[in-house]
């Protein structure tokens, strides 16, 4: 489960003598074993991120990973002079996890122990041992989702894109709109939802609701007429950030009550979840009914209670609120907007479910196509 905290989130690896054997400032070859070759993959396909720290010259040390194939499954690498301890910092930062997410394997006992002086809630594993990583628990996660698989290609696309955006010397519009931004709003299949509840569990300062919703009760809806659960996902030019956002609404003769709405921190630069509400407020407005979000205040909610403000949603009195039935838990408020069919995002395209017809197409909402800076990848 994603919250357990025996589980490795990030492996870093010495190369000399653990990921391969010999020495690259001592010899010119050096042997990447079929058993470490097999771990590296291994772990990939489960989501687990790896990374390097090693005493070597960058350059030499890269160009040997390039060489021996395996240069892509590193993130954020750490290849100089400094101490161990430090470049585990480093990577553990950068990457945002916390020490106790982070596992060191390399052949030194010195280096091992000078690692485990500095940060004891790293994991701390002798070369010899890499071959059976695979087959421990704390490497081995109980589901893997799509996004799980696809977690290394994800931290490396937004890699690119925070270098592109260092580089560009516009306003952020601006820059959004160079991105080329597809936000996606589907029904959830059942599939979808494990990867969902990931993230309903893992954004919890942006969930509006304050309400969590297990995995078993979101799937017991999908088959519900009057529920929709819809999953979000956001693509760029980069790549993908998978599922960034979740939405349960319930559907009522005269309104909608949107009784969970999470959305991922990772895409909040995007304005994804403005973007989101609306999209709500056009569809609700185009099916004629209003709107209320359940919302009750926690510590780390604030930004969800500026959006839905922002979005024009009160405190308000309104007929419609008749239809709904009292909140499951206490302390929810509800919110309530009269829509208004909104202006379409400048900065990305939305393409979306038609809430008022189950088996309608999709909707395409925002920049064009045809847009004359042509959006790669837009259709779905
Ligand atoms: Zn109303």
């Amino acid at each position: 489960m994603p919250n357990d905290p025996t589980l490795v989130k990030c492996l870093i690896w010495d190369l000399d003598n653990t990921l391969w054997q010999g020495t690259i400032a001592e010899q010119d070859e050096v042997v990447l074993s079929d058993a470490v070759r097999a771990a590296i993959i291994g772990l990939d396909e489960r989501g687990i991120l790896q990374s390097v720290a090693s005493r070597n010259d960058f350059d030499h040390a890269w160009s040997r990973l390039e060489k021996l194939g395996v240069a892509e499954y590193f993130v954020a690498p750490r290849i100089g002079w400094s101490a161990k301890s430090g470049m585990v910092r480093q990577i553990a930062d950068e990457l945002a996890f916390a020490p106790k997410a982070i596992a060191f394997i390399d052949d030194m006992p010195a280096e091992r122990a000078e690692v485990s002086h500095h940060l004891p809630e790293v994991r701390c594993y002798p070369a010899e041992r890499a071959a059976e990583l695979t087959g421990l628990p704390e490497f081995t996660p109980k589901v893997v989702t799509a996004d799980g698989r696809r977690r290394r290609q994800m931290y490396q696309a937004a890699a690119r894109r925070e270098d592109a955006r260092a580089e560009f010397a516009g306003p952020d519009e601006d820059f959004l709109r160079t991105l080329g931004i597809v936000l996606r709003i589907a029904r959830a299949t059942d599939e979808e939802i494990t990867r969902v509840e990931e993230l309903t569990l893992r954004t919890s300062q942006m969930n509006a609701t304050g309400v969590h919703y297990s995995d078993a009760a979101l799937r017991s809806l999908l088959a519900d007429e009057s529920h929709e659960v819809l999953v979000v996902t956001l693509d760029d030019k980069f790549g993908g950030y998978g599922a960034v956002g979740v939405l349960l609404i319930e559907k009522f003769e005269p309104v909608w009550n949107v009784k969970l709405l999470a959305t991922s921190c990772r895409v909040v630069f995007s304005g994804a979840g403005s973007v989101l509400l609306r999209w709500l407020a056009d569809a609700a407005a185009g099916a004629g009914v209003h709107l209320v979000a359940d919302f009750r205040k926690t510590d780390r909610n604030r930004m969800a209670e500026v959006a839905y403000s922002f979005a024009g949603f009160r405190v308000e009195d309104c007929g419609c609120q008749a239809a709904i039935p009292p909140a499951p838990e206490a302390g929810v408020e509800r919110l309530h907007l009269t829509p208004v069919a909104q202006e379409a995002p400048v900065t990305m395209t939305v393409h979306a479910v038609d809430l008022r017809d189950a088996a309608a197409e999709g909707i395409v909402w925002g920049l064009a196509q045809g847009d004359d800076r042509g959006i790669d990848g837009a259709d779905s």
